[in-house]
């Protein structure tokens, strides 16, 4: 039969074909008063998209650039900071503190698990400069409590708290400004339907004040100069403009979305992605697969593999049957699950077809006897009760 490439990971997404053309058409120089208007009308909208009155900054680099300069902007070598670490991407947290002379304190969670909050209150001490976390790990499918985590570290009168929200960030209901996240961080290839390469970032006041006072080693990421710049409509260094471009699309589809209220575009976005992990968790638990995180986000699905079955394997058979990308486990997760996004431009159709191919896949893949159609039909289920309590769907 003929397939379709498509990707099913988090991180690159599915592309927003509006945001192809507008980047595929695109030419204007940087220093012109077309990129300049382009520009402005991007970061006024992203705020509306991160949902924050604070400034937000948009770099030519991968979500990890994002990350390194918030490490680098606010710390200085020797200081304390607390990383709370449950799986790969919170491990980077560690390895950038520690690049950058942090004495780092590491708190952790089994993969697959989150924080108990008692035991991030009993770390925080009032020393710590800054707390690093993920809003959604996207290496087990956990979502940390970014509210809870908030509130503890807000009683602290000197400490950050800088979230990774990459695969967090138009998958979930974050408020930054009313829980008082000081540093927020997303990346382009993710919920913004975009092909990777520019990070984002939004940047509370207390954390612009203590950039004037930490010492870390910084120039291509040096934040401050990018704030100056962008109050000029411009950059401090030659932005990705085709990406840009891309960007503009993607935020005018998100507003369309909303019915031309771009905040509410937001909300529907992340209900879609709930909506469809909510129907990916109820199929892959009527094929008796068991879910690695045991407080799931809506960003992806993580799933364990049946015992004795490598994921790898999974993953290649979802490849070659049907050309759909999902994702490996990272690392020592190798092998034990396989991760099915929901981060974007995913539909009903979508969501019902990788479920679909799920029940051949494991067919073909295990011992056990196809049980056709009960991983649709759970999710069929969900999407019905979905509409009967008249729940947001995506309807572009
Ligand atoms: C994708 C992702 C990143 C960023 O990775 P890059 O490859 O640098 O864009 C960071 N954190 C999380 C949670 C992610 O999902």
């Amino acid at each position: 039969m003929l397939r379709k490439n498509r990707l099913f990971t988090p991180g690159p997404t599915p592309l927003l074909p509006a945001a192809q053309t507008a980047m595929a058409s695109f030419t204007a120089h940087h220093r012109t008063a077309d990129f300049r208007a382009l520009f402005q009308r991007v970061l006024v909208d992203m705020k509306e998209f991160i949902g924050t009155k604070n400034d937000v900054l948009v770099l030519a680099c991968s979500g990890t650039g994002v990350m390194e300069a918030s490490v680098s902007n606010l710390t200085s070598p020797g200081d304390k900071v607390l990383v709370l670490t449950a799986g790969k991407f919170g491990e980077r947290w560690t390895g950038l503190a520690k690049a950058f002379g942090c004495n780092v304190d590491v708190l952790s969670a089994p993969y697959g698990e989150t924080f108990s909050l008692t035991d991030i209150r009993a770390r925080l001490t009032p020393d710590v400069r800054a707390v690093f976390v993920q809003a959604t790990e996207s290496s087990t499918g956990a979502r940390h409590d970014v509210e809870g985590i908030a509130k503890i570290v807000g009683a602290q009168q000197d400490t950050l708290l800088v979230v990774d929200a990459i695969t967090g960030l138009g998958t979930t209901h974050l408020d930054v400004d009313g829980w008082g996240v000081d540093v927020i961080i997303g990346g382009s290839q993710k919920a913004l339907m975009m092909p990777p390469g520019l990070g984002y970032c939004a940047v509370s006041e207390r954390a612009w004040q203590r950039m004037e006072k930490t010492s870390s080693p910084r120039y291509y990421f040096d934040l401050r100069k990018e704030r100056k710049s962008a109050a000029k409509g411009e950059t401090a260094y030659t932005p990705a403009t085709s990406l840009f471009a891309a960007l503009g699309a993607a935020l005018e589809f998100i507003r369309g979305m909303g019915n031309g209220n771009l905040a509410q575009g937001r909300e529907t976005l992340v209900n879609n992605a709930e909506l469809c992990a909510e129907m990916t968790r109820a199929g892959a638990k009527a094929l008796g697969l068991k879910l690695y995180a045991s407080s799931p986000a809506a960003a992806l699905t993580a799933i364990s593999s049946p015992d004795g079955i490598d994921s790898g394997k999974i993953v290649k058979e979802f490849r070659e049957a049907f050309d759909a990308v999902v994702a490996n486990g990272q690392g020592e997760m190798k092998g034990k699950l396989f991760r099915i996004a929901h981060i974007g431009y995913y539909d009903y159709l979508d969501t019902i077809g990788i479920l679909a191919a799920l029940e051949h896949v494991l067919a073909r893949t295990t011992a056990r006897t196809a049980d056709y159609g009960a991983a649709v039909k759970a999710a069929q289920e969900v999407y019905a009760r979905s509409l009967t309590e008249k729940r947001q769907l995506v309807g572009v």
